[in-house]
């Protein structure tokens, strides 16, 4: 007797649609490869790359040398349109604005332009949420929903360069000088695409935007995986690590991941990161009244980086909704700098841009703002 049939049944996974592929999730030489399997001849990859990287251009209709009934069919294979604005805000008299962008898929992130006099920086997302699960950032209390790609990445890029280039900021045209992967997500845990991504940044025209390494900082909660092969990548961008306290009794609760890589372990990966690339680390400490902010551990942080090629960002805590921490006192900050200083470490304090538009350190969480609209 054959056995009876048992019909199992499971909840059908999840299955999320495909990001639509674009140049930009390829080497310069796999663009070429991307072109010709649309059956377009190998040049015509180099050619949109250069419409995209150099001219910073999403009008098909003004690339002459397409002939002019194929330039929007090319352009929809090779460069479709990823992100899509969903409003923008501004503050600082306009010198801070933050974009929302939907996604294929109906996600939301959020990226934020900031011109300074000497500068102008766009804080990009990595990934929609994230899983390190920071108890004080916004981002990590909801999650992660899924990692972006290259060419989602580098679109939010592309466009701040274009609203420098068009004078869309205050002040008149310019360009766009620094990236940092300080937004919503954890870059290093979305490795390949932010790698492809910098390398986007970095190339030169008309492979990509040919933005100095140097102007580049990825930010990590420590993933000690990613920043050896980051070493080895060869690419000198700016390390930042967000430390937060310099004990790992309280790190394991501020940056979960602490459990897993514990201070000494991503310090000593930072260094050899520093020894390999020459370029000086940045330790982020978010300052948390009463939590991280004593001078005994500006005192043990210290004596932990004054022999290190570090920089210590301060960072006033940006208080999420429902928090019960909030920033430091303004005379235990200024001690914790005094203290930090007289072991010669330097330090600066960030300043504060875009919080009234939750467009500061960790806000970035603008999906659920927007459902509730
Ligand atoms: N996942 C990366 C990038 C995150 S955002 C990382 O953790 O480094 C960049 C910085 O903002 C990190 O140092 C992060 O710890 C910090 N941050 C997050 N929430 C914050 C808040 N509410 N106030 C101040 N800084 C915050």
């Amino acid at each position: 007797m054959s056995a009876p049939e048992i019909k199992l049944t499971f909840d059908e996974p999840v299955q999320r649609k495909k990001v639509p592929k674009h140049l930009a999730d390829y080497s310069p030489d796999e663009r070429r490869e991307m072109a010709k399997q649309f059956g377009l001849p190998a040049y015509r990859g180099v050619q949109v790359a250069t419409h995209y990287f150099s001219h910073l251009s999403n009008d098909p209709q003004s690339w002459s040398d397409i002939p002019a009934e194929m330039r929007q069919s090319i352009a929809d294979q090779l460069t479709p349109q990823l992100i899509h604005l969903v409003k923008s805000v501004t503050c600082d008299a306009g010198t801070t604005r933050k974009d929302l962008w939907k996604l294929h898929d109906g996600v939301l992130v959020e990226s934020v332009l900031m011109r300074y006099t000497d500068r102008v920086t766009v804080c990009i997302s990595s990934q929609a949420g994230c899983g390190m699960n920071c108890p004080f950032c916004a981002t990590g209390q909801a999650g992660l929903t899924r990692n972006l790609s290259a060419g989602e990445i580098t679109e939010q890029i592309v466009a701040a360069a274009r609203a420098c280039a068009d004078g869309e900021l205050p002040g008149g045209p310019t360009r766009l000088s620094n990236i940092v992967f300080m937004g919503m997500g954890e870059p290093l845990a979305n490795y390949n695409a932010v790698i492809r991504s910098v390398r986007n940044i970095t190339d030169p025209n008309p492979d990509g935007l040919g933005i100095s390494a140097r102007s580049v900082t990825v930010s990590t909660v420590g993933l000690v995986n990613g920043i050896e092969k980051l070493t080895q990548e060869g690419i000198a961008v700016t390390l930042a690590v967000s430390l937060h306290t310099p004990d790992d009794e309280l790190r394991d609760t501020l940056v979960p991941i602490n459990s897993r890589w514990n201070i000494k372990e991503v310090l000593a990966a930072a260094d050899a990161y520093e020894k390999s690339t020459g370029r000086r680390y940045s330790i982020e400490y978010a300052l948390i009244r009463d939590i991280n902010d004593q001078s005994w551990r500006a005192d043990l942080l210290g004596r932990l980086l004054k022999n290190r090629n570090a920089h210590v960002n301060l960072i006033p805590l940006n208080p999420t909704p429902g928090s019960k921490w909030t920033a430091s006192r303004r005379e235990d900050e200024a001690e914790f700098v005094r203290i930090l200083e007289s072991y010669a470490v330097p330090v600066t304090v960030r300043d504060t841009r875009g919080r009234e538009i939750d467009g500061a350190c960790g806000q970035l969480a603008g999906a659920e703002k927007i459902k509730s609209d």
